[in-house]
């Protein structure tokens, strides 16, 4: 199945002159939610996870479905202030201005296998600092995946751990 005729290119949106890629026509189709899901929980069966780290918020989409058909748990990146009790943040740059992930301090046993998961990849920089913060609280992250990158970008030259990716974009 070619997983590309289930996503949409939104031109100018969220701005003029961005092409965004919606993922919610792959959601919506049963049998193609199916196939990415498995083909991304092959690609990342061989980074052996004890955990799968979602990015907020499409990358939780992929990420609890993949934990559960692998065996692995499940914890969140996510945006300032949505996370109870205390957790640890990453700063990251943007193209105008900066944002930061934040996990709970406790999320993750020193130790653990950690393999990050987001619904794409364009500059790098939300990885770069997933991958970061995760190290911060004692993750041994392995490997990184998402549905869609975006070559032209290069936003993998900013990670250090293999991505694997199920549809690529020039
Ligand atoms: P980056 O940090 O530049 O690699 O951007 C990746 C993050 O921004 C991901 O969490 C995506 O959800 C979102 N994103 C960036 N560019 C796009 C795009 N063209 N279409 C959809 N989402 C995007």
């Amino acid at each position: 199945m070619d997983l590309k005729q289930h996503i949409r290119g939104i031109p100018d949106f969220p701005k003029p002159g961005i092409l965004f890629y919606d993922i919610s026509t792959l959601l919506r189709n049963a049998d193609a939610w199916q196939v990415a899901v498995g083909r991304m929980a092959h690609a990342v069966s061989k980074a052996q996870p004890d955990i799968l780290a979602g990015v907020e918020s499409r990358g939780f989409l992929m990420a609890a479905p993949l934990a559960s058909k692998l065996g692995c748990g499940f914890v969140m990146l996510r945006k300032p202030g949505k996370l109870p009790g205390n957790t640890v943040s990453y700063r990251y740059d943007l193209e105008y201005g900066s944002d930061s992930l934040h996990i709970q301090e406790d999320a993750i046993k020193p130790g653990q296998k950690v393999v990050v998961v987001d619904d794409l990849l364009a500059t790098g920089g939300t990885l770069a600092a997933a991958v970061e913060l995760l190290r911060a609280v004692g993750a041994d992250v392995t490997a990184a995946a998402v549905i869609i990158e975006i070559m032209a970008l290069q936003g993998r030259r900013k990670l250090d751990v293999p991505v694997s990716a199920l549809v690529t974009y020039e």
